[in-house]
C-alpha cells in the first residue's frame, strides 16, 4: 500500500476550512493571507459569500490577486472576493462586519507591541463571531531532524509558543474580550511534544 502523506500545509488548510466551514460563516477574513492559498479554498466553497484577504505585503497581494485569477473571474466570483493591504498592528473599519477571521501562521510574526494592538484590533474593534488562530508548537521542534536546537522555523518569527504559552495567551485574550476558546492539535499529534501546529478557534460570548 502506498501511503500518501499529506503536507502539513495541506492539514493546517483542512483544519481551518473545517471550522470556517463549521460554524456558519458567510462573510470572512483570512488575515495575513499573503499568495492566498486560504483564500483558493474559500472562493471554492459557495457558503463563502464575501471573501477578504488582507496582508501588509504588497508584494504577496499581487502573487494571490495572480494566482486567483481575479482579472479572469466571472463577475459573480470576482465580486465575492477583495484584497488589501492592512497591517494588523492598526484599528481598520474596513474589518468590521465578518463572522469569522482566519488568522493562520500570523503571530508569530508580529512583535510582542504589535500582537498586544492585534489583540485590540481584531477582537475588540473588528469584532468576529468566530476568529482561528494557528501558530507553531515550539515543543515540536525537536522532531523537525533538519532545525538545528533553538532555532526558529523561520528567520522571522519573532517568537514561537510551547502548548501552555499559547493557551495562555488564548485564555486571556477569550477572557478580556468575552469569547469562549477551544484548543486543538493540527497534524501528527505526538505524544510528548504533541503537533506541529497549534489551533485556537474563539467564539463570541455576546
Ligand atoms: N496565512 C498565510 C501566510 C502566513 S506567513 C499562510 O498560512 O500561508 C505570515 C503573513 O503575515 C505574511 O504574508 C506577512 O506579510 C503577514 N504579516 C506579517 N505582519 C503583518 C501585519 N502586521 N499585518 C498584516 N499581515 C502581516
Amino acid at each position: 500500500m502506498v501511503e500518501h502523506r499529506i503536507s502539513l500545509n495541506e492539514q493546517r488548510l483542512g483544519a481551518v476550512m473545517a471550522v470556517l466551514g463549521g460554524c456558519g460563516a458567510r462573510r470572512v477574513l483570512d488575515l495575513g493571507c499573503s499568495t492566498g492559498n486560504l483564500l483558493r479554498s474559500l472562493l471554492a466553497e459557495r457558503q463563502f459569500e464575501q471573501i477578504v484577504g488582507m496582508d501588509v505585503s504588497h508584494r504577496a497581494l499581487e502573487i494571490a490577486a495572480d494566482r486567483l485569477h481575479l482579472e479572469r473571474l466571472p463577475p459573480m466570483q470576482r465580486q465575492r472576493i477583495t484584497l488589501m493591504q492592512g497591517s494588523l498592528g492598526y484599528r481598520d473599519q474596513r474589518l468590521a462586519g465578518f463572522d469569522a477571521a482566519a488568522v493562520v501562521e500570523v503571530i508569530e510574526h508580529l512583535d510582542e507591541p504589535r500582537l498586544a494592538a492585534f489583540e485590540r484590533v481584531l477582537f475588540e474593534f473588528a469584532r468576529p463571531k468566530t476568529v482561528v488562530v494557528t501558530t507553531p508548537n515550539v515543543e515540536y521542534n525537536v522532531r523537525f531532524e533538519t532545525l538545528p536546537a533553538g532555532k526558529f522555523r523561520h528567520q522571522d518569527h519573532r517568537f514561537e509558543w510551547t502548548r501552555p504559552q499559547f493557551q495562555a495567551w488564548a485564555e486571556n485574550v477569550a477572557r478580556r474580550f468575552n469569547y469562549a476558546v477551544r484548543f486543538a492539535p493540527i497534524g501528527p499529534d505526538d505524544p510528548v511534544v504533541g503537533s506541529p501546529t497549534q489551533m485556537a478557534v474563539f467564539t463570541q460570548q455576546s
